[in-house]
C-alpha cells in the first residue's frame, strides 16, 4: 500500500475543500487494491453559503455513476446536513424515499444522485470521510476467525461493524453506534464482509488513515502468510473451439452477443488448476458490491464438461433466483458474468469489451483475495440471502442502467484482411463504429497501430497458412469467438493480354486474390460455427460481371472468389453462416490512386478527372466508407436472411445490370 500524497499539488487547492475531497478521492481511485470501477465513495462536509446568503453545512458526497479514480467536482452531490440527520434519525425509511429525499435536500438539482451511504457519511462527526473495499480488509474479514483477526490487528482503534445491508440500514447502526460511543479517538470502521471507512477533519489525515489502516492489514497477512506465492502456471488444455462455444452459449443464455475475454495469465492459470479451485472460487464475491457485474458465482467447466454446462448454470441461477426472490421482482438473465476454465485460466463476459475488461478486473482481485482468505483459515465469503439483496437491490442495478444504449455490432467479433487502407480499413471502422470488437490483419506492419481496448492489428502474410490460422487464432484468443469475417485482401496485377500473360503474374494474383481466401475461411469455419449471427462477407469487383480485357489475372481470381462465395454460401447455410460477396468499383480515394495515377487513368479514357471519377450510371463518386457501410449493414440484421448474394457498390453499371 502506498501513500500518494503529494505535499506540493496539494499546497496548490489551497484551501479548497472540495478540491482536496476530489484529490484525495483520485488518489484512492488509482489504487486497484482499494477500489475497482465505481466502488468505494467519499464525503465532504462543507459550511458555506446559500443562494440567499445564509450560511448553512452540505455533504458533498461521491454522486452514483461517478468513478473515483476520475471524479470531479460535479461529481459530488451537494445535499444539506439538516436533512440527512433527520434522516439518520428515522426508524424506518424505504429505499425510494432516501432517494427523493436526499434529491430533494439538494442544494444543486443538476448534480448526481448521492451514494446510497450519504446518510452514513453525514452521520460519522467528521469533516472528510474514506470509504473503500481494500482487498486485505476483505481477505481478512472474510473467514472463520474475520473478527478476531480485525481486533489483532487494530486493537480499539477501530469500530468493527457486523455486515449489514448498504444503504439506510447501515447508515442507521451507525448512527446508533455514534450515539453510544465516544469517536474521538477512533481512526477508522471495518464493516465485516464489505470493506472499510476512515475519516478525520482533514483530507490528508482522512487518507493517510486509509492508507495506514489497510497497509496494517497488508502486514498482518504477509506475516501470516509468510512463504505463500500465488501458483502460477501456463494453460494446460487450451482448445479455442471451446472457448468459441462458451462464449455463443453465454451469449444465448444472456440474449444479447457477448464479449468472452480469456485470461490465460499464469497467476489465472495457477488459480484454474488449484485442487480445491472448484470449492473455492464457488464460495462468493468477496465484496457484496460487486456481485451486479460478476453475479454470485462464476460458472465453472472444463473442456471435457463444456456441454450442458452453461444451462446448468442457469438451472442452478434459478433456483437461487426462486429461493430468494418476492412476487414484485423480475428474474435478471441467467447467464454467467464470468467462469472458471479448468487447466487454462478465468474468462470475463460483458456486452462490449470495456464491460468485459471490468468483469476481469474484480476477477483477479477475487483470485487474490480468495487465495489469501483461505491461508488466513479458510474463506467465508457472505452467504446467498445478503447477496441476493444486493443483486436485486434496485439502487445498484441503477448503476448499471445507465450505461448507453446498445449499438446494432456490440458485442460482436469482427476480423478484417487488408486492413491497412483503403477498402479494409472503411470496412474495419464502419464495423467498430457500429461497435463490434475489430481484428484488422494485414501485410504492412502500420496494421500494429490498432492496439486498444477493442482494436487489434496482425501483421500477417496471408499466402502462408500457418500466419493465417495464427491469425484466426489470435482474434479468437483475444475477444472470445468470431461473428464476421470481411475477407478483403487483394491485390492489383498487371494487366496484360492473355498471349503476353507473365505466368508468375498469374499465379500471385490467384494465390493472394483467391487460394488465400479458401485458406482463411477454411481456417474461421469452426469459429464461424460458434458465432453470433455469423457471416462471411467478400470484397469482389465489378470486374466479375462486366470483365475488361487485358485483366485476366485479376477478373479470374475474382470470378473464382465469387464462385467461392456461392459454394460456400450452399455448404454453411445448414449451420445459418452467411456468405455473401460485394462488388465494388471504381473506389479511388485508396492509397493505390494518387493524384498522378488518376490524371493518367482520365487522359486515357478522354475524360477529366471528374468524369472518369463518376462514370457510371448514377454519375456518383464511390468511396471505401460507402463500401464499409455496406459490410457493416450486411454484418447486421437486415441482411440477417440473404445469402449468396452478389451485392454491387458501383452506381450503377449497364453492363451489370
Ligand atoms: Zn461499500
Amino acid at each position: 500500500m502506498k501513500n500518494l500524497w503529494n505535499d506540493q499539488n496539494a499546497a496548490a487547492l489551497g484551501d479548497d475543500l472540495l478540491a482536496q475531497r476530489v484529490y484525495t478521492s483520485q488518489l484512492l481511485g488509482q489504487d486497484p487494491k482499494l477500489v475497482l470501477h465505481g466502488g468505494g465513495n467519499t464525503s465532504v462536509k462543507i459550511r458555506e453559503k446559500t443562494f440567499f446568503g445564509e450560511e448553512e453545512d452540505i455533504l458533498y458526497v461521491k454522486g452514483s455513476g461517478w468513478d473515483l479514480e476520475t471524479i470531479a467536482k460535479e461529481g459530488f452531490a451537494p445535499i444539506r446536513m439538516d436533512v440527512l440527520m433527520k434522516l439518520a434519525a428515522l426508524e424506518m425509511l424505504s429505499d425510494a424515499d432516501m432517494v427523493a429525499q436526499m434529491r430533494a435536500g439538494m442544494t444543486n438539482p443538476a448534480a448526481p444522485t448521492g451514494s446510497v451511504e450519504a446518510i452514513l457519511h453525514a452521520a460519522l462527526p467528521f469533516a472528510f470521510v474514506d470509504h473503500t473495499h481494500a482487498n486485505a480488509i476483505l481477505a481478512l474479514t472474510n473467514n472463520d476467525h474475520g473478527e478476531a483477526r480485525v481486533k489483532e490487528v487494530y486493537g480499539d482503534r477501530v469500530i468493527v461493524v457486523p455486515y449489514i445491508m448498504p444503504g439506510f440500514v447501515l447508515a442507521r447502526k451507525v448512527y446508533e453506534l455514534i450515539q453510544s460511543q465516544d469517536f474521538s479517538k477512533i481512526e477508522g470502521m471495518v464493516l465485516m464482509s464489505h470493506g472499510i471507512f476512515s475519516f478525520a477533519n482533514t483530507a490528508k489525515e482522512s487518507y493517510d488513515r486509509m492508507i495506514s489502516l489497510v497497509a496494517e492489514a497488508e502486514a498482518f497477512i504477509s506475516s501470516k502468510c509468510a512463504g505463500y506465492e500465488f501458483p502460477k502456471a501456463e494453460p494446460a488444455d487450451l482448445n479455442l473451439v471451446k472457448l468459441a462455444q462458451l462464449r455463443s452459449e453465454v451469449s444465448k443464455t444472456a440474449k444479447q452477443a457477448m464479449i468472452a475475454r480469456f485470461d490465460g495469465s499464469s497467476e489465472a492459470a495457477g488459480f484454474a488448476q488449484l485442487d480445491k479451485v472448484a470449492d473455492i472460487a464457488g464460495r462468493g464475491p468477496v465484496t457484496p458490491d460487486h456481485v451486479i457485474r460478476t453475479k454470485r458465482v462464476p460458472l465453472i467447466f472444463s473442456n471435457d464438461d463444456l456441454d450442458g454446462a452453461v444451462d446448468g448454470y442457469t438451472g442452478t441461477y434459478t433456483n437461487y433466483f426462486q429461493r430468494f426472490s418476492t412476487p414484485d421482482i423480475q428474474m435478471l438473465d441467467t447467464a454467467p458474468r464470468w467462469a472458471v476454465w479448468l487447466e487454462n485460466g478465468t474468462i470475463s463476459f460483458g456486452r462490449n469489451v470495456k464491460d468485459a475488461d471490468i468483469v476481469g478486473d474484480i476477477v483477479k482481485t477475487t483470485r487474490e483475495t480468495v487465495q489469501l482468505g483461505e491461508q488466513l483459515g479458510g474463506w467465508i465469503p457472505l452467504t446467498e440471502s445478503p447477496l441476493f439483496d444486493i443483486e436485486y437491490w434496485e439502487l445498484e442495478q441503477a448503476k448499471l442502467k445507465k450505461a448507453p444504449a446498445r449499438k446494432p455490432l456490440e458485442g460482436k467479433v469482427a476480423l478484417i484482411t487488408g486492413a491497412a487502407a483503403g477498402i479494409g480499413r472503411a470496412c474495419l471502422q464502419a464495423l467498430h463504429d457500429a461497435g463490434a470488437a475489430v481484428v484488422g490483419v494485414d501485410l504492412n506492419p502500420e496494421i500494429e497501430e490498432l492496439q486498444d481496448d477493442d482494436r487489434l492489428g496482425i501483421v500477417c502474410n496471408l499466402t502462408d497458412d500457418d500466419a493465417t490460422r495464427g491469425a484466426v487464432e489470435a482474434t479468437v484468443k483475444r475477444f472470445g469467438g468470431l461473428d464476421i469475417l470481411v475477407s478483403n485482401a487483394g491485390i492489383f496485377t498487371a494487366g496484360a493480354y492473355v498471349e503476353k500473360l507473365d505466368p508468375a503474374n498469374w499465379d500471385k494474383s490467384i494465390a493472394v486474390n483467391l487460394t488465400s481466401h479458401v485458406r482463411l475461411l477454411h481456417h474461421c469455419v469452426p469459429y464461424l460455427r460458434h458465432g453470433i449471427d455469423p457471416t462471411a462477407i467478400y470484397i469482389g469487383s465489378r470486374n466479375v460481371n462486366a470483365p475488361g480485357a487485358g485483366a485476366a489475372s485479376y477478373s479470374c481470381a475474382k470470378a473464382g472468389l465469387t464462385q467461392l462465395v456461392r459454394v460456400a454460401a450452399l455448404e454453411l447455410a445448414a449451420e445459418n453462416i452467411r456468405v455473401n460477396v460485394v462488388h465494388p468499383d471504381a473506389v479511388f480515394d485508396t492509397k493505390l490512386w494518387t493524384p498522378e495515377v488518376l490524371a493518367r487513368s482520365a487522359e486515357r479514357y478522354n475524360m477529366t478527372v471528374e468524369e472518369y471519377k463518376t462514370r457510371n450510371l448514377m454519375k456518383t463518386e464511390i468511396k471505401s466508407a460507402d463500401v464499409g457501410n455496406m459490410i457493416a449493414t450486411m454484418a447486421g440484421t437486415t441482411f440477417g436472411k440473404t445469402t449468396g448474394a452478389q451485392i454491387p457498390v458501383d452506381g450503377g453499371n449497364d453492363r451489370v445490370i
